[in-house]
């Protein structure tokens, strides 16, 4: 005898289009969509959740600054009430995403708040690092890490709550050794509001006493650039990672990359390459992007131009889209087993992901990566973008002829534009309110 559960396996199965009915799976079902109009699919799609999800940018999209752009927050409001799956996909970060989602939700003015589980910043994907051995540099929870950028405190603790036990900030090793960079004493007070203890001290006529940092993870935009490019810079001339000490291997042309970062020297990542973002100032202004730039322009200078080895992630990287990717397929799959029953959304049972729209306002980031995007499961991504944020038309560098992997598959006014053309493009009957 069958039990329920493998009857309504089977049943979904055969007939992977149809919901049966028996009991509560059928009730659930016939929930979906409760305010969808019923013509636009076939009869056999109308209880189907939708193969379609969204993926959005915030900066220059759905805010400015903190305020609202026109259209957002409806827009957001008629997905969700519509249960139609979507992801904030930024290159922000600083702050714990559940701080993040808090925030967003009481700016939009959203009924229903937001959640973390659809929600990936720039640093989201070193929660990762942990339990993905092929992205995590071998990291594991009690390595020492070096957490740079953001404000004060908070990029720490954003690391702790990934598993991180060990977590040192450039304000630590200033406060103890305040002559390592001694123009940050303009920062004295700020710095001390924060700074913890060093775990070990620096003594390089001790190393296997002395402080040594197993990665150097860039979470935020760096607030004190010149200690910051200081810290790095004498990571990766170090030996082994241990402050204070200069590796012998450094410029030894018998050696790849001149010597460099050949002496198990802490890997460098970033969170997010944008080298403009869009604030409250008229113009963009410089994101980590630009960080990234001067560091690589003094270590070329400096080792009269050996490589600088790091990893970017962020948008546009192939690491983070299919991080998202990953993601949002989990959430969908959550919002189906809480719309549906946990019996009809398990793997078989439901549909692909076919496609995700993203919707962003900076062709180098959102829609390149969008683009480019390789889906291990299939999933096509549809770069939309929009003309509240970075983007001016007319401007040489989005000279999409010249760089046709910035070109978006269209190009609208704003959110609401963008999701009112996705959703007609799917044959959905409503729009955004
Ligand atoms: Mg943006």
């Amino acid at each position: 005898m069958l039990s329920r559960r493998a009857r309504l396996l089977s049943y979904a199965r055969r007939y992977p289009y149809h919901i049966p009915c028996p009991g509560t799976a059928c009730r659930e079902a016939n929930r979906w969509k409760p305010s969808r109009k019923l013509s636009g699919r076939t009869p056999a799609a109308k209880k189907e959740p939708p193969d379609f999800a969204f993926a959005f940018d915030i900066d220059g999209v759905l805010l400015r600054s903190a305020t609202p752009i026109p259209g957002a927050s409806q827009s957001l409001a008629y997905l969700q009430q519509q249960q139609i799956p979507f992801i904030l996909l930024t290159n922000g970060g600083g702050k714990h995403e559940s701080q993040r989602v808090s925030d967003l939700s009481r700016s939009l003015s959203l009924t229903t708040p937001l959640t973390t589980q659809n929600f990936i910043q720039s640093h989201t994907p070193y929660a990762d690092f942990l339990h993905n051995s092929s992205s995590g540099a071998g990291l594991s929870a009690h390595s020492t890490i070096l957490v740079i950028g953001g404000s004060g405190n908070q990029c720490r603790s954003v690391a702790e709550s990934y598993g991180f036990k060990s977590v040192i900030t450039p304000a630590d090793i200033f406060t103890s050794y305040p002559e390592i960079w001694p123009f940050s004493s303009v920062f004295d007070s700020y710095y001390s509001s924060f700074a913890r203890p060093l775990p070990k001290p620096i003594n390089p006529t001790s190393p296997s006493s002395s402080l040594k940092i197993d990665a150097v993870l860039i979470f935020h935009d760096p607030r004190d650039w010149a200690l910051d490019t200081q810290l790095v810079l004498d990571l990766l001339l170090s030996d082994s990672g241990i402050l204070g000490t200069v590796s012998s291997r450094n410029g030894d042309k018998d050696l790849p990359n001149n010597g460099y970062q050949q002496h198990d020297q802490p890997p460098l990542y970033f969170s997010n390459p944008d080298l403009l973002w869009a604030a409250g100032w008229h113009l963009p202004r410089l994101g980590q992007g630009g960080f990234i730039h001067s560091l690589e322009g003094i270590w070329r200078r400096l080792t009269h131009g050996a490589e600088l080895r790091r990893t970017v992630i962020g948008k546009p990287s192939a690491l983070t889209y299919e991080f998202a990717e990953k993601r949002l397929d989990r959430y969908r799959r959550d919002l189906i087993c809480q719309t549906m029953g946990s019996e009809m959304a398990t793997p078989g049972t439901i549909r692909d992901l076919k496609k995700v729209y993203m919707v962003g306002d900076n062709p180098e980031s959102d829609i390149m990566g969008a683009n480019n995007h390789k889906s291990q499961r299939g999933t096509e991504w549809v770069s939309v973008l929009v003309k509240t944020g970075v983007f001016r038309e007319g401007e040489s560098r989005y000279d999409f002829g010249k760089r046709p992997e910035l070109k978006p598959r269209i190009i609208v006014e704003n959110v609401r534009a963008a999701v009112d053309w996705a959703l007609r493009k799917e044959e959905w009957e409503g729009r955004v309110e």
